[in-house]
Order: structure tokens, then C-alpha cells, then sequence
């Protein structure tokens, strides 16, 4: 008898409700009552679907206003002094307002880090913690939800953060080893326990997703340590762990003293017959089947083969589950009335997914004969895929067969191209430029949703585009920067305005997934062999360039970022993937090229977080997402000025990396750490052209030209002056056009400031 359980659900509803009761809370627009009504029909929304689909166990805890990681900063009594939160008695409605200020900031403190959760597009608020952190239980809430879900009468299995985890994910101000804080905190985890105990829980899933990561010895022992502290007086333990192959830490879990331990299956089947053999004899083995990371429904016939060799031996012991926690999924694929039925039966979100770990229970426990006809139903959809023509085209499988034909390397190297470049372009000494969007205005958004409505016609939109144009050209002119862009008006997402114009990309209309607090992306779904039918940017570029003698890049969106933000194929490396988009995008630039456009900016911000989780798989990521970028790069002529922009993440322990990827110039975002990012390119004395941000694109704040000269004469002092470039961090797609103006003006007369001082300099 196998049993049937899930890590986690989204928190958000499959219409987004908690995103829009958060905003109008925030907004002072609904009261604490209002939205915690809201919350708990949520919650128990969620819990029925897992009752529906007859799970052994709810899962509990998994809620959060905002994040997870965050309420275990409260529920451990660790939120950071500065916020003064301790010893403060409060009212609820200051509760809430307290927790948010910590993950939103408010007049008095700047909010607390956040992160990325792993290698998924979830952030994390950061735990803070100092060496006079102490530890203490605040468990109001989570235990009334846990009481929510227990009135619900049936087993409750509630979710915790593990306590090794929880202190590796956190940050520390003082320069003392978190290690230290080991002991505190685990004792307050052992009294939490024992309170789930004397509430007649059974199991407590512990999360410690840190096992996908490079260990050294001392956390490792960490857990020796802290698991040591709840030996007893409490449920059974289920240890999770996901996104990796963790058998190499095997001889460490299996001492631990827990009742279980999860594994993802997904990203790693084949750790499961080593897990069987290591594990204790009264263990549970939780195997992650289904997908908790990605959209594509299940082949059970497959799963069930994978499980079958071990389901005789595990018996009561073996749990079936996702592979992780479904936050990173959407919430419903029924309510997808749009989809076409046929990229529909190829699709679960997480409502299906809990329909699919049913079935796969009932094939194991009562035999295939009792489900027979929903395997018949997932075989065909299965099949249909792998035969599909809107999956499969030969011509596109023809062309990455032979990908050896396209040469990935321009025809010469830097310093050849960067002199052609220059006689064809003239710039000046230290050259201006954006990095492509500029103000989305209401008007701009509001002319996009009646076009996408029907509302107007598609020669309406297209005027209005340009007329947008025509402004951002007028006003770059205005500003006398040297190098224009079009300003993106007509993009509402990087990703998606290409995604929208290339074969093999499908739209969800209800497909969200939170990215932190109220915030949720909707990546589009990459389903079949990408192409591009035609032209995407050519229009919009060369009217930009029709309208000014000055240079105006064109923009696009980079095929390792494509990929990254959207869903991606399960029937194909990734890498595949990424060499067909990154063709797709090569043919743009072609065609760019030949309509006279003379600079062309392919984005990569995303390039650093496709890093896998361990360091031995870094290279092969980096060989082919590299290839990838050059293959849509190296069809430009020597006289094509390539440009890619990078930003938001560390890119110093990949710099050869970023400097093989031989664009003509990058724009990085630096000004938030004062230029510190550029050390590093001087020390590894990066050999192209760079336009550091000279100013943070998030605030409305005009920074001043002094700032800026400080912040380029730092710039100079790492990389030669011939190389530089000046620009913003980043697009200015989030700011006000006359916010826009002013930072603009004064980045170009510090510009022309440093290029008079630099002749003074030079005739002197
Ligand atoms: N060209 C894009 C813009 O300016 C780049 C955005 C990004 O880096 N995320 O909006
Ligand atoms: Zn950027």
C-alpha cells in the first residue's frame, strides 16, 4: 500500500487571489479580517483538491502571505533587530503590518535581502541574523493553521523549513561563523516539535533542500548536530530534500534520526534504487515522480515502470509525491479555455498533478486494471506528443543536426572588429547609451490591451507604436546620447513579445507562478522545435533608424534568457532548446543586419542563474549556453557592433565565461555596488568594450553628475578609458519619462565633462 502526499502547494490561487488581496491590503483598501478570510478559503481550497484526490496526507504550513522562508524568521523568533519586532505586544492588525514592513521595507528600515530559492525564479526573503540573535517559538499562526487543517479530519502532515537549512539560506551581518548559532536554534525547533507531538501529529515533513548543493565537512556535521536535538518527543520525520541527485550524502542522512527521507526523482531517477538499498529498514521512501518544476503531464506508464522494480520491497513504505514543492507550478490547466485541446493534453499544472499522483496510487495499490482507462487517456496524450508535427519539425531538427555549418566565431577577432566598428560608427570617447525600454506609460499599456482585446485594429496599434517611437527618438536627440534605441514600447516582456512571434511557444492566460510576495511571472511554454516564420524586429528597428542619423541598436532578447524564463521541453536536453532558439535569434540578426542596422544588442540578464546548483556541472552549462549566445551573434559582420547586457546577479566567478562570449560591448548593472563589480572585470582584465551603470534604474531619484563622475572615474581606474562606455543600469521600461529626462541629461554632460578632462589630461 503505497502512500500519496505532495511537499507543497501554490499559495496564490488559480486566479491569483492572494496577489490582489495583498495589494489591497497594502493599499489600505481591505482590512486584516478581509484578508484573512481571504487566506484561509485559500487554504482550505488547496486542502480539499488534495482531500479530492483521496492523498494520504494534507500538507500544512506550506501557506504564506509572502514568503515561507520569511515566517520562519518570525516563527523562530529571529526577525532582525533593527525592526524592533521582539518585545513589541501588538494588536493583529500591527502584526501584519509589522511582517510586511519586514519584507517590504517602511519609513524607518530598508526591507529585508531577497533572493532567489535555488536555481527556481521564486525569491526568498533572507534571514538576518547576528551573534546576539536568540531564538524563541512564535508559532501562533502556524498552528492555527495547522488546527484549519486538522478540523478538515484528515492527516495532517505539516511543513517545516529544516534548522541546517534555514541557517545556511541566512545571511549575517557581523563577521562571525552562523555555525555558532547552531545549537539555539535547533533546541527551538526540538520544543516545536514536541508541541506538534502533543497535538497527535504523525509526520512532519523537514525540508533541508541545502543537499542539493556543494557541502563541506562543517555543515555537514551541522546536521549531525542539530538533528541530535530531536531524537525524541516528537512526530515521525520525513526529510526532503530536492533538485538533486543527494546520494552522495547518503551515509550522512541515513544517520540521522528520521523516519524517511524524499528524493527527487524528476531531475534524478536514477537515485532511487541506491536510496532503497541505504535506507533503514523502518524508513519510508517518498519518491518524487511528477514533475513539481515544469508543466507537462505525466507519462505514468513510465513512472509506474520506474517505481515497479522497487514496490514489492518498499510495500507501506514507499510515498509517491512531486518531485518538489508545487509553488513552482501553476495553479490550473482546466480554466485554460484559450489553449488549443491539443497543447492542452500534453500540460498538468498543479490541480492535475494531484489527479496524477491518484492514479498512479490506485495503479500501484489496486492494480492497472482499476485505472486503466486514465492510462489509456495519459498513453494517447503521450503518444499524440511524440508524434506531433506542432511538436516536431524536420527542418528544425535538420538544422541543429547540423549545426557545425554555422561557424559560432565572427570572422575576426575584437580588436580587428572594434576598428571597423569604430570608422563605420565614429562614437566618441566614452559613448552614451540605454539599454533599450523606455517608459511604459499608461497610454502605452492602455493602447496594448485594446489591441490585444480587439479593440483597435493592428494598423492602429502599429501607428501608435511609432508615434512612441518617434517621441523616444526625439527626446534621445534631445538628450544628445550617441547610440538610440527604439524604447521597447510595443514589448510587454522580453520574453514574450519574441515568444509570441517564434513556432513552438504557447500562452497560458492564468498560467502564474508566484515570484515573491504578490508578485507572479507567467513564463511562456516552450513546447515544440522553435523557428522563426519571419522577421520580428526589423519594422520597428529600421523605422527607429529612419527617423535619426545617429546609430540605433537593435534589441533582442538573448536565446539562454529565452530559455530561462519560460517552460521548457522535457523531450529534449535543454541544451537543444537553447541551440534552436539561439538560431532562431541568429536569423533576426541577420536580417537586422541587413536592413542597415548597425548595433545590435542581444540581452542576456539571465545567463547567470541558468547555473546549475553544483559547481562539477558548471563548465558543461557554460559551453553551451556560451555557444548558444555566440551562435546568434556570430552571423554579424566585423562592422556589426554586437552589444549584450547583463544585470541583478554576480558575475565575477564566471568572467572567462562572459569574455568568451566575445560580444563587441556588455552593459552590465554595477551602480548599486558602487563600480565593486567592475573589479573584477579589471582583474581579469576583460578584453572588450563595457558600459558599467552609472545609476540604479528602481528609484525615481535623480542621481547627480558628480555621483556619476565619482562612480566613472572608479570605472577608469579598472578599465582603460577607450573601452568604456556610459549608461543606466538598466531598462527604463518601470520609470517616469521626467525622472527619465533628468538622469539622462545628466549622465550625458558627465559624459562630456570626463571627455574635456580627459583632453586637458591628454594635451597636457
Ligand atoms: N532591453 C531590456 C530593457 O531595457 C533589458 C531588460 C533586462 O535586462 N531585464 O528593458
Ligand atoms: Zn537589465
Amino acid at each position: 500500500m503505497a502512500h500519496t502526499h505532495i511537499l507543497g502547494y501554490p499559495r496564490i490561487g488559480a486566479r491569483r487571489g492572494l496577489k490582489f488581496a495583498l495589494e489591497s491590503f497594502w493599499k489600505g483598501e481591505l482590512a486584516v479580517e478581509g484578508l484573512q478570510a481571504i487566506a484561509q478559503a485559500l487554504r482550505s481550497e488547496n486542502w480539499q483538491k488534495q482531500q479530492q484526490a483521496e492523498l494520504s496526507f494534507i500538507t500544512a504550513g506550506d501557506f504564506s502571505f509572502y514568503d515561507h522562508v520569511l515566517d520562519h524568521s518570525v516563527l523562530f523568533g529571529a526577525t532582525p533587530q533593527r525592526f524592533g519586532w521582539r518585545d513589541k505586544v501588538r494588536e493583529e492588525k500591527d502584526y501584519f503590518a509589522d511582517y510586511f514592513s519586514l519584507a517590504r521595507g517602511n519609513a524607518q528600515q530598508p526591507a529585508m535581502e531577497m533572493t532567489k530559492w535555488f536555481d527556481t525564479n521564486y525569491h526568498y526573503i533572507v534571514p538576518e541574523l547576528n551573534n546576539d540573535t536568540r531564538f524563541s517559538i512564535n508559532a501562533h499562526d502556524y498552528l492555527t493553521q495547522l488546527d484549519e487543517a486538522q478540523r478538515l479530519g484528515s492527516k495532517v502532515k505539516p511543513v517545516l523549513l529544516g534548522p541546517v537549512s534555514l541557517l545556511y539560506l541566512s545571511k549575517t551581518k557581523d563577521n562571525f561563523n552562523k555555525l555558532e548559532l547552531l545549537n539555539s536554534l535547533a533546541e527551538q525547533y526540538a520544543h516545536l516539535l514536541r508541541e506538534l507531538h502533543q497535538r497527535k501529529i504523525e509526520w512532519v515533513q523537514i525540508d533541508e533542500p541545502i543537499f542539493a548543493l556543494d557541502l563541506d565537512e562543517a555543515w555537514l556535521k551541522a546536521f549531525e548536530r542539530a538533528y541530535a536535538w530531536l531524537r525524541s518527543n516528537r512526530p515521525k520525520l520525513l526529510l526532503t530534500t530536492y533538485f538533486a541527485n543527494v546520494t552522495r550524502y547518503q551515509s550522512v542522512i541515513t544517520h540521522l534520526p528520521v523516519d524517511g527521507v524524499h528524493i527527487d526523482a524528476v531531475r534524478a531517477p536514477e537515485q532511487i534504487g541506491p536510496w532503497v538499498n541505504a535506507i533503514p529498514g523502518h524508513w519510508v521512501l517518498s519518491i518524487g515522480v511528477i514533475d513539481g518544476r515544469n508543466v507537462w503531464r505525466n507519462d505514468l506508464d513510465k513512472s509506474l515502470q520506474l517505481l515497479h522494480p522497487w514496490v514489492e520491497r518498499l510495500g507501506e513504505r514507499l510515498w509517491l509525491a512531486p518531485s518538489c514543492s508545487l509553488l513552482h507550478t501553476p495553479v490550473n490547466l482546466a480554466q485554460e479555455a484559450l489553449l488549443d485541446d491539443e497543447i492542452k493534453s500534453c500540460l498538468a499544472f498543479a490541480d492535475e498533478k494531484l489527479h496524477e499522483l491518484n492514479i498512479l496510487a490506485k495503479a500501484i495499490n489496486l492494480g492497472v486494471a482499476s485505472v486503466a482507462e486514465e492510462l489509456a487517456v495519459s498513453r494517447a496524450a503521450i503518444m499524440a506528443r511524440a508524434n506531433s508535427s506542432r511538436v516536431h519539425s524536420t527542418a528544425v531538427k535538420a538544422r541543429i543536426e547540423h549545426l557545425d555549418q554555422f561557424d559560432e566565431n565572427r570572422a575576426h577577432p575584437f580588436a580587428i572588429r572594434q576598428a571597423q566598428q569604430q570608422q563605420r560608427l565614429n562614437l566618441p570617447l566614452l559613448p552614451t547609451t540605454t539599454i533599450g525600454s523606455f517608459p511604459q506609460t499608461a497610454e502605452i499599456r492602455t493602447s496594448r490591451a485594446r489591441f490585444k482585446k480587439g479593440e483597435i485594429s493592428e494598423a492602429d496599434y502599429a501607428n501608435t507604436m511609432q508615434q512612441h517611437i518617434r517621441y523616444a527618438i526625439e527626446q534621445q536627440e534631445n538628450l544628445g546620447l550617441d547610440v538610440l534605441v527604439h524604447g521597447e514600447a510595443e514589448r510587454n516582456d522580453m520574453v514574450e513579445y519574441f515568444g509570441e512571434q517564434l513556432a513552438g511557444y504557447a500562452f497560458t492566460e492564468y498560467g502564474w507562478v508566484q515570484s515573491y510576495g504578490s508578485r507572479c511571472v507567467k513564463p511562456p511554454i516552450i513546447f515544440g522545435d522553435v523557428y522563426r516564420p519571419k522577421p520580428m524586429t526589423v519594422d520597428t528597428a529600421s523605422y527607429a533608424q529612419s527617423l535619426t542619423a545617429k546609430p540605433v541598436k537593435g534589441m533582442l532578447t538573448g536565446p539562454v534568457t529565452m530559455l530561462q524564463w519560460s517552460f521548457v521541453r522535457d523531450d529534449q536536453p535543454r541544451k537543444t532548446t537553447a541551440m534552436q532558439l539561439a538560431l532562431a535569434i541568429r536569423d533576426e540578426v541577420d536580417d537586422l543586419q541587413k536592413a542597415g542596422i548597425a548595433i545590435i544588442q542581444i540581452d542576456e540578464p539571465a545567463f547567470r542563474e541558468g547555473l546549475p546548483l553544483q559547481r562539477a556541472q558548471w563548465q558543461s552549462y557554460l559551453d553551451w549556453a556560451v555557444r548558444a549566445f555566440k551562435l546568434s551573434a556570430s552571423v554579424a559582420s566585423d562592422d556589426t557592433q554586437i552589444h549584450t547586457h547583463m544585470c541583478y546577479s554576480e558575475f565575477n566567478d564566471i568572467l572567462p565565461a562572459i569574455a568568451a562570449m566575445d560580444a563587441d560591448v556588455i552593459t552590465i548593472e554595477t551602480s548599486r555596488s558602487q563600480m565593486e563589480l567592475l573589479d573584477g572585470f579589471g582583474e581579469f582584465a576583460y578584453p572588450n568594450q563595457i558600459g558599467p551603470g552609472v545609476y540604479d534604474i528602481h528609484s525615481p531619484r535623480v542621481p547627480s553628475i558628480a555621483e556619476m563622475e565619482a562612480l566613472m572615474q572608479r570605472a577608469t581606474a579598472v578599465i582603460p578609458v577607450e573601452r568604456l562606455w556610459i549608461n543606466p543600469d538598466c531598462g527604463l521600461k518601470t520609470r517616469g519619462w521626467p525622472e527619465t529626462v533628468q538622469a539622462l541629461q545628466h549622465m550625458v554632460n558627465t559624459a562630456k565633462n570626463l571627455r574635456e578632462g580627459l583632453l586637458v589630461a591628454i594635451s597636457n
